[in-house]
């Protein structure tokens, strides 16, 4: 019996396994998430310095017109051991630590140098300019929790706080396998009726995308053997992503082929549009994804159910995408009973508003409309009329989408 949508993806969600931590260095986790808290040993900055160029002073002598010596210099990376003495002006550059007893920074542009003496112009409050030790961060602070995707504001965090390595959940070795006797590969010479594999290559760029690894097998012809040569090895890795040889014109080979291994069928077909005939397993800790052929529909369903489980095998905590709630500008039809994955165009009027529309014609042929599109609509099943101006809920589509005006 075909399953809901949200069904079918709990399900996923609840039963892939998460990956073993490893140790890297932090640019090899750029991108994936930390799979333990980090907490600060130290503060941030860990000692008192200046965020302008400028004099350090102490704000009691600083009336204005008062003109105070300067008695030194300091530059950032320099330590400013009793140089500074009350009556007096220091030199201090950005980043420098302010010296002890001075209490404020007074910027270059907001004063006088001459004859190595300094005129104070404006007044100066206690603190001005002076960054103090841990005023960002504290030792002890939960600065990043586990599951977080590593950005590179984290990374320069996780850096300032001298942390060279990073526990991480192993990348996944996703195993990308097609199936079909029509099938061949992008660089062979074309036959007539011949289809270029092109999901192997869609599925590799989606994997690499959320810094999982992708294993392209190859091409599994329609008969048992080859079918069962090819998954077998697919089963060797983390997870195994099968496209097409599902759909019910299909002698179902691929759901033979993985019951002879003695793969879990979690289940078999899900009550979607497109996506219909995707189907999901486990061998062991190893969650098989079997995904409709149409590479529009191998597409949305890695989308909408595999990225989401790459994402918690590799310890992330977010891995749904932020829904949006979006105006719908032009009406739209659909047949009652499944939930209809509606590519979409996303705009943002001059309000701020987002507008969406379907992004062309949504035939599962038609790879130029998931081109077009920036987002997914999930349209609900039980209803068959989306009014003009009603709002839905969108995602985005790809990592990096910017959304026209
Ligand atoms: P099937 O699920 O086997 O019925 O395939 C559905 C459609 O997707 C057919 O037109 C196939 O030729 C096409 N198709 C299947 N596998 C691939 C692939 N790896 N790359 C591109 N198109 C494919
Ligand atoms: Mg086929």
């Amino acid at each position: 019996m075909p399953i809901s949508f949200y069904e079918g993806r709990q399900q996923i969600l609840d039963i892939v396994p998460t990956l073993e931590i490893e140790n890297v260095p932090l640019l090899d986790a750029a991108g994936r998430a930390v799979a333990e808290d980090i907490t600060s040993k130290q503060s941030l900055p860990d000692f008192d310095n200046s965020a302008m160029d400028g004099y350090a002073v102490f704000t009691a002598d600083c009336a204005t017109g008062t003109v105070l010596p300067v008695i030194g210099y300091l530059p950032a990376g320099e330590i400013s051991a009793d140089i500074a003495k009350s009556g007096t002006a220091v030199k201090i550059m950005t980043g420098a630590p302010v010296p002890q007893g001075a209490d404020a920074i007074i910027p270059l542009e907001n004063c006088k140098e001459d004859q190595g003496k300094i005129t104070i112009l404006q007044t100066v409050k206690k603190g001005d300019h002076i960054r103090w030790t841990g005023e960002d961060i504290r030792p002890g602070d939960l600065v990043i929790p586990a599951g977080t995707l590593l950005r590179p504001a984290e990374i320069s965090l996780i850096a300032s706080l001298r942390q060279a390595t990073v526990p991480v959940h192993r990348r996944v070795r996703v195993a990308i396998l097609a199936t079909g006797d029509e099938l061949q590969e992008i660089d062979e010479l074309s036959f007539k009726g011949g289809i270029v594999n092109s999901n192997s290559l869609a599925l590799a760029a989606a994997i690499q995308e959320i810094g999982a690894t992708p294993l392209i097998l190859g091409i599994a012809r329609d008969n048992l053997p080859d079918l069962r040569e090819k998954i077998k090895a697919g089963l060797q890795a983390d997870a195994l992503i099968t496209s097409a040889g599902v759909s019910s014109g299909d002698r179902d080979l691929v759901r033979e082929v993985l019951e002879e291994f003695g793969v879990k069928e979690v289940f078999w077909k899900l009550k979607i549009k497109p996506g219909h005939p995707t189907a999901f397993a486990m061998h062991n800790n190893t969650p098989v994804f079997a995904l409709p052929g149409n590479p529009v529909s191998t597409l949305l369903t890695f989308e909408e159910f595999v990225r989401p489980a790459l994402l918690k095998m590799m310890g992330h905590h977010s891995v749904l995408k932020t829904l949006y709630r979006a105006t719908l500008t032009d009406p739209i039809k659909k047949k009652k009973g499944r939930l209809q994955i509606l590519r979409v165009s996303v705009n943002i009027n001059p309000d701020g508003e987002m507008l969406v529309s379907s992004a062309g014609d949504q035939n599962t042929g038609i790879l130029r409309t998931l081109i077009n599109a920036q987002g997914i609509a999930l349209l609900a099943a039980e209803r068959d009329f989306f009014a003009a101006g009603e709002k839905i809920d969108i995602h985005l589509l790809g990592a990096t989408t910017t959304l026209g005006y």
